[in-house]
């Protein structure tokens, strides 16, 4: 059945009042303005068109002729060539920030050749705007009302993007609450969120007008800054909150005075993340803490993170591959010039780094808590080695082994028990073994250091006191601790040829030494004027390169053999 063009266009009308959405018929008029062929009431509201069709003056609708919508009607009519565009747009300021899923569909032109379509909208407004204030709250820290990490991530972010960037011209400051988990414990955790907003608020106060302040986790804040000046811009503002943290925090009946550490990183060309920029800050911060001032980070800090985090997986292997070993350096009795013992040196041969230093190793392992297993290992090859010495020998020699043994072991493992096991898997006796631990092994914690040295005596084995000199040891605790013998450290032995104050340390050691009826063994002799010096100073016993440098098993026994034969 043919339909006439007037009832087909009723029909178009129909059917477009039929539909739920806003929609409309458009195409192209004169000079390119586009036409409003027909409408629904919703796209008419929408568009504000009051008028009727035909008659409203469609180069008014700001929405059709301008806008991100206008355009791409134009260019669907004019140039394109696919029957239907869909795409999602904001209409800006024009339909009172609405947010449309806008499609369009070509139709056919009919009799004359303007090119028609249709366009249909359906509002998806109040999704974005959900959307929207979700976004913001995801942003916001919900205690303190500031931004939150991801928030302050972004504003980062936006800077090392921005085309005119600059290197070095901002800085991202971290500040963290020192001791905010003690004071959390102590007063409550309402107190502390009170304590938390208090401080952010001082913080804020100590800010020039443009620094961003945002909580990047539970007592650290974030600040971005811009540097006018450079980088004493930012130490300066950690000048300035130190200062506005002078004054204590009253939390109702409390008086708390709080102090923080500061940690700052530059935003450079380097860096692609701005997770990175924090996680750089996020380093300095730690130095403060150690150090008390404001500290910047360097590029080679997290270099070293990740050093020692490599060098901790490939210890964990060589430990648990048997790849370590131990060296035995000589131990000479200074007056007769003959071997009395010998330190056994844990070594390392990387397979692909060469030998690693245990000054290197031995920090990580006791960081990651390897030193327990390390030790442990130590203590079992070192005592073998002894007796397998004595096996060769024909008999048990004069002669004894020391064994380092770090705080950590002293704090976390059973000394005892792993001496007392190392001694009846080999069968030497616990006088040939001496233990080496340091000053700090003791300060840490006298009263489990002193149970450990007692069992150790129980076991018949020797106690030094190794690097001493550079700790701070309390004279009674020499006196009371059950130790044989104070190893003068290196960097004394080493000064005393040039320094009358180095020499003086010696002496003054010496003869505390000699008043507790402590052997004493100097460290670090490297030549024969040192070791004349040492022997005349009354010292007991000396090691050093000018004796020998820490030797294999085998080496060290010929050692022996050639010095005490
Ligand atoms: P330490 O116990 O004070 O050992 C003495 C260090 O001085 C050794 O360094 C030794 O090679 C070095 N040395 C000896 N004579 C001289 C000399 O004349 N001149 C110079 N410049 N150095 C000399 P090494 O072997 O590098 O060990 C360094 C430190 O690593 C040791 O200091 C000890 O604290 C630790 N360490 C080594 N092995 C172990 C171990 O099995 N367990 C634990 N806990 N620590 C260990
Ligand atoms: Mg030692
Ligand atoms: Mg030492």
């Amino acid at each position: 059945m043919a339909v006439s063009p007037e009832e087909k266009q009723g029909g178009q009308q129909e059917y477009l009042d039929a539909l739920p959405i806003a929609a409309a018929v458009v195409c192209e008029g004169a000079k390119g303005i586009l036409q409003i062929e027909r409408a629904n009431d919703h796209f008419r509201s929408l568009a504000r068109c009051d008028e009727r069709l035909g008659g409203c003056p469609t180069d008014q609708i700001d929405a059709l002729q301008r806008g991100p919508i206008g355009l791409a009607l134009r260019d669907f009519l004019t140039d394109g060539s696919e029957p239907v565009l869909q795409f999602e747009a904001g209409d800006g300021q024009v339909i009172g920030g609405r947010h449309f899923i806008v499609r369009l569909a070509r139709l056919s032109s009919g009799a004359t050749s303007t090119r028609r379509c249709l366009i249909s909208l359906i509002d998806k407004t109040a999704q974005v705007d959900t959307e929207r204030s979700l976004r913001a709250e995801m942003l916001r820290d919900s205690l303190t009302g500031l931004p939150n990490r991801l928030a302050f991530n972004e504003r980062v972010e936006e800077i090392l993007q921005h085309p005119n960037f600059k290197e070095g011209s901002y800085s991202v400051v971290v500040v963290d609450m020192t001791r905010f988990s003690r004071v959390n414990e102590c007063v409550g955790a309402m107190a502390g969120d009170e304590l938390l907003i208090s401080f952010a608020r001082r913080l804020f106060s100590a800010l020039r007008a443009g620094d961003v302040l945002a909580r990047t986790g539970g007592d650290e804040f974030g600040i971005l800054m811009r540097l006018d000046n450079g980088l004493p811009d930012a130490l300066e503002l950690g000048e300035r909150v130190r200062t506005v943290l002078t004054t204590p925090f009253r939390l109702s009946e409390l008086e708390i005075r709080v102090d923080c550490s500061v940690g700052c990183a530059l935003l450079t060309g380097n860096v692609e993340l701005a997770e990175e920029v924090l996680r750089n800050a996020q380093f300095a911060l730690k130095r403060s803490k150690l150090s008390g001032r404001s500290e910047v980070y360097e590029a080679n800090q997290a270099k070293a993170a990740r050093h020692r985090f490599s060098i901790e997986t490939e210890l964990r292997r060589a430990i648990e591959g048997d790849q370590l070993t131990l060296a035995y350096q000589p131990l000479i009795d200074l007056p007769t010039g003959q071997v009395s013992g010998f330190e056994a040196l844990a070594r390392w041969e990387h397979e692909d780094r060469g030998q690693i230093s245990p000054t290197e190793f031995i920090p990580v392992a006791e960081e990651s808590g390897l030193i327990l297993s390390l030790g442990r290992w130590a203590l079992d090859s070192a005592a073998r080695t002894l007796a397998d010495w004595d096996r060769k020998a024909g008999k048990i020699l004069p002669l004894y082994v020391g064994v380092n043994l770090s705080a950590i072991q002293i704090a976390r493992d059973d000394v005892a028990a792993a001496v007392s096991g190392a001694l009846s898997s080999s069968g030497i006796a616990g006088s040939r073994l001496t233990l080496e631990l340091t000053e700090s092994a003791i300060i840490q914690d006298p009263q489990r250091a002193t149970k450990v040295l007692e069992a150790l005596k129980g076991l018949d084995a020797k106690v030094a006191m190794d690097d001493f000199g550079t700790g701070y040891t309390s004279l009674s605790y020499l006196q009371r601790l059950p130790i044989d013998t104070l190893k003068i450290d290196r960097s004394f032995v080493a000064g005393m040829l040039g320094d009358g104050d180095s020499v003086a340390i010696v002496r003054a050691i010496l003869s505390l030494a000699e008043a507790l009826g402590l052997a004493t063994t100097a460290e670090g002799i490297e030549s024969e004027e040192l070791a004349k010096a040492l022997t005349e100073l009354g010292c007991t016993h000396g090691q050093g390169y000018y004796f020998a440098r820490p030797l294999e098993p085998q080496a060290a026994l010929d050692y022996w053999l050639a010095r005490n034969a």
